[in-house]
């Protein structure tokens, strides 16, 4: 079958070889919970003859989402509790997330914000939140940098988002707007001279944060939409999670921030999967996560180490969890392990 259009029922996904129609209906059951959506080019990079395909496991829902575990959490991170204004979560003092919209191209099944995104979700901001939402930064002028996210910020119209840029370019205390997107991997059409006219802010750096866990997802289509971006002036950055039966290989991850640095985009956040409902066959244990980040150190160029962190549970931010390299041992002294893991005296002994 062609796949044109983005498949979002259990039917169109059984319609498209990517689940048997012996699954269908435990998949109806997690589509009726948790939006699907996977968009044309996502379903042509799934290979259908192979079971563990990292692409189908990030999108393509399984009746294991249906088993929650006693630790997961509705609002994982702890949006709610940070939110004075709707679409606003203000965390940190000196920037915001913006939440225009909790819709996106397509559905990762291990969201973090599975329960606020999609169709049944907390929908688009009307044009009264939106107002005091940017009359909420504006009223505050520790806000540096504003972060728009969602949702998939860059599934707006361009002249949505450009009216948005507009206004956020307007607040003299906003020097940094950054966008967070996967639209350039899974709609990388959609990233043209309209859409990139839209993103940029008069006199302002825009930043866009590119979600990928994969480096298949780093398609030739992929790195065209990012070098325009790039091309523009807009700074790109990586974010990825650490997933298990997707990226929980030193060689993948090796070769996934190593394609972003050949993209020109520097790899920022690695996140420990958050505790999201139905997600715990994504999810690794802290030390083999700290196994894996250490086995980049001395393997790939310093360029393209990311930052490992965790969003702490209740809304209290992110904490950086790399596994540290040096052990205080008194009186001013340490041991430190070089990247093959041999331990050296700091100050040298000798
Ligand atoms: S793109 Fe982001 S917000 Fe949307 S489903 Fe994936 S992780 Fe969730």
């Amino acid at each position: 079958m062609t796949m044109d259009r983005t498949i979002r029922t259990a039917g169109e996904l059984v319609g498209a070889g990517l689940v048997g129609a012996a699954d269908e209906q435990a998949i109806a059951r997690v589509a009726s919970r948790y939006a699907v959506a996977i968009s044309p080019t996502l379903a042509r990079l799934i290979d259908r003859d192979d079971p563990h395909d990292p692409i189908a496991r990030q999108f393509v829902p399984d009746a294991a989402e249906l088993t929650l575990a006693p630790e997961e959490r509705a609002d994982p991170i702890g949006d709610g509790a940070h939110s004075p204004v709707a679409g606003i979560v203000h965390r940190y003092p000196d920037r915001v997330l913006m939440k225009a919209v909790h819709v996106c191209p397509v559905y990762c099944r291990f969201c973090f914000r599975r329960e606020m995104v999609g169709p049944q979700g907390l929908g688009t901001l009307t044009p009264a939140e939106l107002d005091a939402a940017v009359a909420y930064i504006a009223a505050h002028p520790e806000i540096w940098e504003v972060i728009l996210t969602g949702g998939d910020p860059l599934v707006l119209s361009p002249r949505r988002l450009g009216e948005i840029a507009k206004r956020l370019g307007k607040i003299d205390h906003v020097k940094i707007v950054r966008f967070h997107t996967r639209v350039p991997v899974v709609e990388p059409d959609r990233i043209d001279a309209e859409l990139i006219a839209a993103l940029k802010v008069s006199g302002k750096p825009t930043y866009v944060a590119l979600h990928a866990n994969h480096p298949r997802e780093l398609t030739t289509e992929a790195r065209g939409a990012a070098a325009r971006l790039i091309d523009a002036g807009i700074v790109m950055v990586s974010q990825s999670v650490l997933l298990k039966g997707v990226n929980d290989d030193a060689d993948v991850l090796a070769e996934l921030m190593r394609a972003f640095v050949e993209m020109r985009i520097k790899p920022y956040y690695l996140h420990h999967p958050d505790l999201a409902p139905g997600t715990s066959h994504f999810r690794l244990s802290i030390e083999e996560g700290q196994a894996l980040v250490a086995s980049l150190r001395g393997r790939v160029s310093g360029l393209c180490q990311p930052t490992y962190i965790l969003d702490i549970p209740g809304g209290h931010g992110k904490a950086v969890i790399g596994a540290s390299a040096i052990e205080a041992e008194g009186g001013g002294c340490y041991t430190v392990s070089d990247f093959r893991g041999n331990k050296h005296a700091y100050p040298p002994k000798d």
